[in-house]
């Protein structure tokens, strides 16, 4: 069974299970508890991206509790 990757609480980058910090923006705040993977290829023409403040490309939680 896969293991529940970590969304960080700061920049929603989903990060392997067991990070410790964000390998994105370095915060130790990570969560299991999200929902709503996407992959924003290009975020200066997304509009998700802007709506989250995401502007590296990635992998990332809409929502993270
Ligand atoms: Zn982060």
């Amino acid at each position: 069974m896969a293991r529940t990757r970590l969304a960080c609480r700061e920049c929603h980058h989903i990060n392997g299970p067991d990070s410790q910090s964000c390998d994105h923006c370095g915060s130790s705040s990570l969560t299991e508890d999200w929902a709503g993977y996407v992959v924003i290829t290009h975020p200066e023409e997304s509009e998700i991206a802007v709506e989250m403040n995401v502007t590296e490309p990635g992998g990332y939680a809409l929502k993270v509790r």
